[in-house]
């Protein structure tokens, strides 16, 4: 699997002192900052890189909002252990109950971590995008907790793949307390599972389709989609925008993932119209690249994007 052999790879490298850090199974995830982003909203940052010996494959952002009725989460993490830890932050905010769990989209490092939530909350709603579920039923969720596992080294076993039941449909509104969750559905972006969501016209959450200073995986995804599904996020009148991974920030984070993504597959076109494989392309589209040079996997990742869109140019 493609996937699986690239992130073992890019752990190996950037785990070193792996086994020196290594925790035993049902050690609390490590302590993360926890801001109030706007009134009631809650982020937890993770850090950024992929999951790791180092991380114990906790590198998302989990994130929640305290109504008057309850808690909604928005991706609880990769494992019970990152869920447990997210619990164990919203109780030192509040002893509501959790009501509701979403889901950005697939990958398991977002998701995992319902298991946690559903031993203290069962009756707790986990809504993500029909396709999502569909994927994780067909067997996405068991490669997820077992890829999750071997990339930290067992320190997520124990982890139940608890997948969501509640479908979303795009623009779907769910009512919780006094505040609204508008969903926004797309199916042709990062993994064509990804929903975003938008609490009370003013905090978008993007899942993946946005990062902060870190490049996105796209082996799942699309270019021109992820392009499109950011011009909708454009569309919503937020200020504050959580993206999948990295700092929460404003409307800037649409803007600059948005040229990353459209400056690579621009260049890859005009690249490719000349006939040059993608080796060949690569110094000339890094060059058009360079102001993203510093976020966290460009130098990983750009050869694979390159290789990525011109598959996708190709099935035009
Ligand atoms: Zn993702």
């Amino acid at each position: 699997m493609r996937r699986t052999g690239r992130w073992l790879f890019i752990a190996a490298l950037s785990a070193p002192l792996g086994a020196s850090l290594h925790a035993a199974p049902n050690d609390v995830i490590g302590s993360y900052p926890v801001d109030e982003v706007a009134a009631n909203v809650f982020v937890m940052t993770g850090p950024l890189g992929e999951p790791s010996v180092a991380n114990q494959g906790f590198m998302n952002n989990p994130a929640w909002i305290v109504t008057r009725d309850g808690v909604v989460v928005i991706d609880p993490g990769s494992s019970v252990q990152a869920g447990r830890r997210v619990l164990k932050e919203i109780g030192k905010i509040t002893g509501k109950p959790v009501t509701h769990v979403f889901t950005t989209h697939i990958h398991g490092d977002h998701w995992l971590g319902n298991h946690a939530i559903l031993e203290v909350w069962p009756q707790a709603k986990l809504v993500a995008h029909p396709d999502m579920i569909a994927k994780a039923h067909a067997g996405e969720a068991q490669s997820w907790v077992a890829l999750m596992s071997r990339l930290t080294e067992g320190y997520t076993d124990g982890t139940r793949a608890h997948i969501p039941t509640v479908a979303a449909a795009d623009g779907q509104l769910f009512k919780v307390g006094e505040r609204r969750f508008k969903v926004h559905s797309v199916n042709d972006a990062h993994s064509k599972t990804d929903l975003m969501i938008e609490v009370d016209g003013g905090i978008l959450f993007t899942g993946d389709i946005v990062l902060n200073g870190r490049v996105a995986r796209m082996d799942d995804g699309l270019f021109q989609g992820t392009i499109r599904a950011i011009d909708r996020a454009v569309s919503v009148p937020a200020k504050t925008i959580v993206p999948g991974h990295g700092k929460t920030g404003g409307r800037g984070l649409l803007t600059a993932q948005r040229e990353y993504l459209q400056t690579l597959f621009d260049a890859v076109r005009i690249e490719y119209d000349t006939g040059k494989a993608d080796f060949e392309m690569k110094a000339a589209i890094v060059e058009k690249l360079a102001k993203f040079r510093h976020w966290h996997g460009f130098d990983a990742a750009v050869g694979r994007h390159i290789s990525l869109a011109i598959l996708e140019i190709e099935r035009q």
